[in-house]
C-alpha cells in the first residue's frame, strides 16, 4: 500500500534493526485518514470472506481494526491485556510474550462476544515473531469462532511470524512489508 509505504520512509525511524518506531501516525500520534485508507484496504481484501467480527489487541491494533470494521460493517473486539473490573464475564485467556516490553503477559476476551457462528479477520498493527497472533488465534479457536486471515499493517518479513502462521495455514494480508532496517534504513520487500 504505497500511502503507506510513503508514511513510513517519512515518518518511521528504524531504531535498532530489528525495532521500527512509528509513533508519529500509528502507535501514538494517531492519523485518521491514513486509518480511514488501510481500513478501505483491508476491507477490500477481505470483503468476500464472510467475515462477522474483528479482533484486535489494545492498543495500538484498535485503530486499523475499527477502520476496518467500519467499512466492513462489523463490530470489533479488542483482547485485553490487563485485568478490569468491568471484564466480569468468563473470559477466554491465552499467554503472550510481548516483543516490545519483552514481558509475558495474559491477554483475554469475554465469552460474550464470540462465539462458533463468527467468522474472524484478526487485525493488528505489526507482525513480528507472530506471538500477539498466536495468542489472539488461540482465543479465537476456544471459542470455536473460524478465522478468515490476518491483516497486518506492517509485517517485519525478517523475523518469524508470517512463515510460522503460513505453516499453521492461515492467510496473511501485510499492507507493508519490511526486510530491513539496517544501517537505520527502512527497505521493502516490493
Ligand atoms: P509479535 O507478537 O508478532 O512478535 O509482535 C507483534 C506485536 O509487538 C505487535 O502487536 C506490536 O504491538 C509489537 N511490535 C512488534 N514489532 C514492533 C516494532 O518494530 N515496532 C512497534 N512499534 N511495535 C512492534
Amino acid at each position: 500500500m504505497e500511502l503507506l509505504k510513503q508514511s513510513i520512509r517519512q515518518r518511521g525511524i528504524a531504531l535498532s534493526e530489528q525495532v521500527l518506531k512509528v509513533d508519529a501516525f500509528l502507535n501514538h500520534q494517531i492519523d485518521p485518514l491514513l486509518m480511514q485508507a488501510i481500513g478501505r484496504e483491508f476491507a477490500a481484501r477481505f470483503r468476500e470472506d464472510g467475515i462477522t467480527k474483528i479482533v484486535t489487541i489494545e492498543a495500538s491494533g484498535i485503530a486499523p481494526a475499527v477502520m476496518t470494521g467500519l467499512e466492513l460493517g462489523v463490530p470489533v473486539i479488542f483482547a485485553r491485556k490487563h485485568q478490569s473490573l468491568t471484564l466480569t464475564d468468563n473470559l477466554l485467556v491465552a499467554s503472550v510474550y510481548s516483543f516490545t516490553k519483552q514481558v509475558e503477559s495474559t491477554i483475554a476476551i469475554s465469552t460474550t462476544h464470540l462465539s462458533a457462528h463468527d467468522r474472524v479477520l484478526i487485525i493488528d498493527d505489526f507482525l513480528a515473531n507472530g506471538k500477539a497472533a498466536k495468542g489472539l488465534i488461540s482465543i479465537i479457536q476456544q471459542a470455536g469462532a473460524s478465522i478468515a486471515g490476518l491483516g497486518i499493517v506492517i509485517e517485519k518479513s525478517f523475523q518469524q511470524g508470517r512463515a510460522e502462521l503460513e505453516e499453521m495455514g492461515f492467510r496473511i494480508e501485510s499492507l507493508a512489508r519490511v526486510i530491513s532496517l539496517k544501517d537505520g534504513q527502512i527497505t521493502f520487500l516490493d
